[in-house]
Parts: structure tokens; sequence; C-alpha cells
């Protein structure tokens, strides 16, 4: 059986893709289980640009099967920033209140049709050092006058889904798995595995 390997040391993000990756014909595991694994930079333009560096770079290093993901925030208004920024949109100590403080500060006034935003995931997978696959996905939305609710990560209490009229961090991750942009790019990712996998040869 193959080895499929997560670029991710994050916890959080490792159980989220895990959950996406089950029952295929690899061992999924996360670059915890490597030592001395590169440093890799997120300098890229792009969503897809950044997951790719991830992927070729750690599969050069392990010499085998990677995904790796890259997501973010694009706001309408904006110009489509915070984007390959999100994480550090307010400052290098990448906080979820301070992004979403600078967020809310820069879009007040706007009324709620000047305020649509989407959620972006890219995933890359790559084997031996080449990408073989990337896909890029987005989930749409608005972002709201004020933060609401306790669920989920980053941007989520400020992400409204217009259909329901209740943030991401209000509505929890049962829901937002049925739409966001990170579970359409990992369904997509394992039908890829799935054939991928079957004509691959270790
Ligand atoms: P990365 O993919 O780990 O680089 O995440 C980039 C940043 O984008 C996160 O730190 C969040 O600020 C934001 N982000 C990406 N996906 C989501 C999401 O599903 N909910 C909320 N924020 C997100």
């Amino acid at each position: 059986m193959r080895q499929l390997v997560i670029a991710t040391k994050n916890a959080g993000k490792l159980r989220e893709l895990k959950r996406y990756l089950k029952n295929m014909r690899a061992g999924v595991v996360s670059l915890d289980e490597f030592e001395h694994s590169p440093r890799i930079v997120e300098n890229g333009k792009t969503f897809k640009a950044n997951a790719s560096k991830k992927a070729v770079v750690t599969s050069r290093f392990t010499k085998g099967l990677v995904l790796a993901d890259d997501s973010g925030l694009s706001v309408d208004a904006l110009g489509g920033a915070p984007g390959v920024r999100s994480s550090r949109f307010a400052g290098p100590k990448k906080r979820d209140k301070d992004n979403n403080k600078k967020l809310l500060h820069l879009l007040a006034g706007l009324s709620a049709g000047k305020r649509q935003a989407k959620f972006i995931c890219a995933v890359a997978i790559a084997d031996n050092g080449r990408v073989v696959k990337v896909i890029e996905e987005c989930c749409k939305g608005r972002i709201a006058f004020a933060s609401k609710g306790r669920h989920g990560f980053g941007y989520d209490p400020l992400f409204l889904i217009p259909r329901y009229g209740k943030t991401f961090g209000e509505l929890g991750l049962k829901t937002k798995d049925k739409m966001s942009h990170r579970s359409k790019a990992l369904k997509k990712a394992r039908e890829f595995l799935k054939r991928y996998l079957k004509c691959s040869v270790a």
C-alpha cells in the first residue's frame, strides 16, 4: 500500500483533511512523521501556486505521494484581499481576532449588497516531486456586519451564508462541510486519488 503524506503539521487541519481521505488505497500520514522536513515559505501570488509549491517540495523530500492545500478569503470590495495573506492580514502574529477586526473596519459603511466574498481552497497533489493534480474550489457568501457564532476558526464568525442568514460560526461544522471550499476541493481530490492509486505503482 502506498503512503499519502499530508503536507501540514497543523493538527486541526490534518484531522479535517483525514476525514475526507478515509478508506483509500493509501496510508494517510502527516509531515510530523518525518524529521527535518523542509520549511516552506508560502510566497506565491495564488492559492494554487502555494499549494503546488508545498506539494512539490514536500514530495521531493518524502520521495512519494503528497497532498497540500492552501486556502483563504477573497472579498470583492477589497479587490480580492486578504487572499493569500488571509492568515496574516492584520500582521505576522496571525491572530484571527485581529484579522476579523481589520476586515470589519475596512468594510465599515458598506451595505449588505457590497459585502460579497468567497472562501477559496486549492489542493495540489504531487508524486515524486512532480505535480499530478491541482484543484481549486470556492464557497460564496457575504461578510456580516458583526462577528457571530463560536464554531469554526479564522473568518468563520464573519462569513455569512445568505441562504441560511447565518455565519459559518453559527452554522457549525456539519453544515459547513456540506458547502465549504475545503470540502468541495477535498471531495474532488479523493476522487482523483482513487483513480490515481489504481494506476500508479508504488
Ligand atoms: P491556510 O490554508 O492554513 O494558509 O489558511 C489561511 C487562512 O485563511 C486561515 O488562517 C484563515 O484565516 C483563512 N481561512 C481559510 N479557510 C477558512 C475557513 O474555512 N474558515 C475561516 N477562515 C478560513
